[in-house]
């Protein structure tokens, strides 16, 4: 390996530990693949009963369950570090795998309510290894602020955790590769309440070819969990008048989750 290579091998390593540090991994295990599946379910058990046997009801205006402690447990961030390690090297596309610099796992809170579900990264997150840190990212982070919510207190990723070239939208092959590491992410997190930006997410999300304009406004199902579709971070910077309807998608949306504004 050359010196050039062994520097952005670094630089992406880096990056990808100041991700997992930021979603409160404090220890990395060592890869075990196969051990994972066998792993993450019984974990999960033991998660659940420490944040929900308390006895927690779902307060009005809170986005945890009371009697959730405010650090996440190290072993459940671990659950889903462990996953984006396996992910990391992904080579299921080809074309992507070779033109990415790195993927685009996921971040935020392992134990989110809400997790807010994107298209596929662009060229900055593809850059940084972290999901809407680009225009649309600063964007979705004043939604998340005028819901009186915080960025860390969410979980933000993506359909597909690699750049499309060019950021051409997501092949039908692409999406259905990297389907079951978004269910697996889901499976780890548990959210409630999915929030769907754009088109892309809510229709492959969803199965359905209904418009964003009409999928909008309604609660829609998820294998349990409860969806909520508005319209992507780009596409509202392209259509500012559009920033009302969102803000209106937002207000259903707290309003479900018992949040008042
Ligand atoms: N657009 C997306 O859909 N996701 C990102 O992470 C960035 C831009």
């Amino acid at each position: 390996m050359n010196s050039e290579s062994r520097d952005r091998l670094g630089a992406v390593l880096l990056g990808r530990l100041e991700s997992l540090e930021r979603a409160g991994v404090q220890q990395l295990p060592k890869p075990r693949p196969k051990a994972i599946e066998a792993v993450a379910p019984s974990q999960r058990e033991q998660e659940v009963s420490m944040t929900r046997s308390t006895g927690g009801k779902l307060g009005a205006g809170t986005l945890f369950e009371e009697g959730s402690p405010t650090a996440v447990p190290a072993s459940h961030a671990a659950s889903l570090a462990v996953l984006q390690q396996e992910v990391a090297p992904c080579t299921r596309c080809s074309e992507l795998a070779s033109t990415r610099t790195q993927t685009v796992f996921g971040v935020g809170n392992p134990q989110a309510r809400l997790c807010f579900l994107g298209e596929a990264p662009g060229a900055d997150e593809d850059r940084l290894g972290e999901p809407f840190v680009g225009r649309g990212g600063q964007l979705l982070n004043k939604i998340i602020e005028a819901c009186q919510l915080k960025r860390e207190d969410v979980y933000i990723l993506n359909m597909l955790k690699c750049r499309p070239p060019g950021n051409r939208n997501p092949l039908p092959d692409e999406l259905t590769n990297c389907r079951p590491y978004l269910e697996r992410q889901f499976d780890l997190i548990q959210p409630e309440y999915i929030c769907c930006l754009g088109a892309v997410a809510s229709q492959n999300l969803l199965g359905t070819e209904t418009p964003i304009g009409k999928l909008r406004g309604k609660l829609h199902a998820y294998r349990g969990k409860k969806v909520v579709c508005t319209y992507h971070p780009a596409y509202l910077l392209r259509n500012p008048a559009a920033k009302k309807d969102c803000w209106e998608d937002m207000k259903f949306l707290m309003h479900q989750m018992g949040v008042e504004l």
